[in-house]
């Protein structure tokens, strides 16, 4: 039988190439963003709670009700936004079908999509499947500041969304205030509807705030954000988020969700629904790891790596330059290999694999994992 690949260009994922590098080699694996350290004993507890309470079948199509209304209350709480329990919030199977079911219930063959790269891996394939263009728009060393006149440049009339990623994986950077109003203004009066990947909302350092697009109220009302509580509660593996939007974008999102999953894990939600009313589950993450973050950047200081501290996220990028030619892919795997330590290049998710000697290392680890990768970072 023949077959015609829908994605004939796909390379096998990244995360999966360094992590089992890291296992094959024994590597401290800072490659892979998640957490080495278990999550809270109670969420896991509240889970074991719903499931001996009997709540094992299907969950409601939106999600549980109660999970949406906590969630409400968290965007009212920050944000002072209101997103409707009913019809503006969907639980999702993580952040990633958040993202794929908002691309697919709007992006028509032949549209384009604006995404600024480096770019997350799983934006560009699903755009493509949806037989629509990634236009690219590269952010680059050492700011990663975006270029609002190139945007403006790059819109055209078959521009139906736009990608954005505040706090940003993998540059650690995040959009100020000013970044907001600029995609406010350059959206506004068109047919563009941002989908806005905030995962790492609660990740935010030096008293830095992150700017939801929910926080700007034209920007709201065509905007999407996708969310992660794998990221958020130390349990990447449950692989459960959600989506909001306002109801008239929604209602096309579910149209989406309800026929590539239907509903989400039962007595996950169940239980992340309680644990999300105490605000100091979450208010406390971005101490939590700027802490971390704080350790592993003070580890390094004397290597002959050169970095900004990251703004946000839990990865912190580092530029090599001062030691060797080689291109960051072949140095992240030669490091994994030699040296013991995994990370992820930055140029997979760049415009045509553009290197410019950054790597990616995760510090949402254990001190002794730091500890531990640092000393092989300064040994480098
Ligand atoms: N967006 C970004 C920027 C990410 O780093 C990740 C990885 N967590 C995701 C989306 C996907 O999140 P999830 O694991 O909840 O699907
Ligand atoms: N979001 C995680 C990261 O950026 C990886 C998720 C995945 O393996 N697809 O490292």
């Amino acid at each position: 039988m023949q077959i015609t690949s829908k994605l004939p260009n796909l390379e096998p994922s990244i995360f999966s190439v360094m992590g089992g590098l890291a296992h094959q080699y024994n590597a401290v694996n800072l490659s892979q963003g998640f957490p080495d350290f278990k999550g809270d004993q109670k969420l896991i507890d509240l889970v074991n709670k719903a499931m001996n309470d009997g709540h094992n079948h299907y969950a409601p199509m939106r999600g549980v009700f109660s999970l949406r209304e906590a969630i409400a209350n968290k965007y009212d709480r920050l944000y002072r936004s209101s997103y409707h329990p009913e019809n503006e919030i969907t639980i999702t199977a993580g952040a990633t079908q958040a993202i794929y079911a908002a691309i697919t219930a709007f992006v028509k063959p032949n549209d384009e999509v604006l995404v600024l790269r480096p770019a997350y891996d799983c934006y560009i394939p699903t755009i493509e499947l949806s037989g629509a263009k990634a236009i690219s728009i590269q952010l680059t060393y050492p700011d990663y500041k975006v270029n609002w006149n190139e945007v403006k440049a790059k819109i055209s009339s078959k521009t139906r969304m736009f990608i954005i990623n505040t706090p940003h994986n993998p540059s650690g950077t995040v959009f100020s205030k000013a970044d907001m109003m600029q995609l406010q203004e350059i959206t506004k009066d068109t047919n563009i509807i941002v989908l806005s990947d905030e995962v790492y909302e609660h990740m935010v350092y030096d008293g830095e705030q992150h700017h939801s697009v929910c926080l700007f109220p034209e920007l709201k009302s065509r905007s999407f954000i996708s969310a992660s509580f794998g990221k958020t509660f130390h349990n990447t593996g449950w692989k459960i988020g959600y989506a909001c939007a306002p109801k008239y974008l929604m209602d096309e999102f579910v149209k989406v969700h309800e026929f590539s999953v239907f509903s989400i894990h039962h007595p996950t939600q169940k239980a992340l629904a309680v644990y999300l009313e105490t605000p100091s589950h979450y208010d406390e993450l971005s101490a939590f790891f700027q802490t971390k973050r704080d350790l592993f950047l003070d580890l390094i200081k004397g290597s002959k790596f050169t970095f900004t501290p990251s703004k946000g996220t839990y990865f912190q990028a580092l530029n090599y330059a001062n030691i060797t030619e080689e291109n960051d892919y072949e140095f992240a795997v030669r490091l994994t290999k030699e040296k013991g330590i995994a990370s992820i290049p930055f140029s997979v998710f760049n415009v045509n694999r553009l290197d410019e000697k950054m790597l990616r290392f995760c510090f949402a680890k254990t001190d002794d994992t730091l500890k531990r990768g640092a000393e092989i970072l300064n040994s480098i």
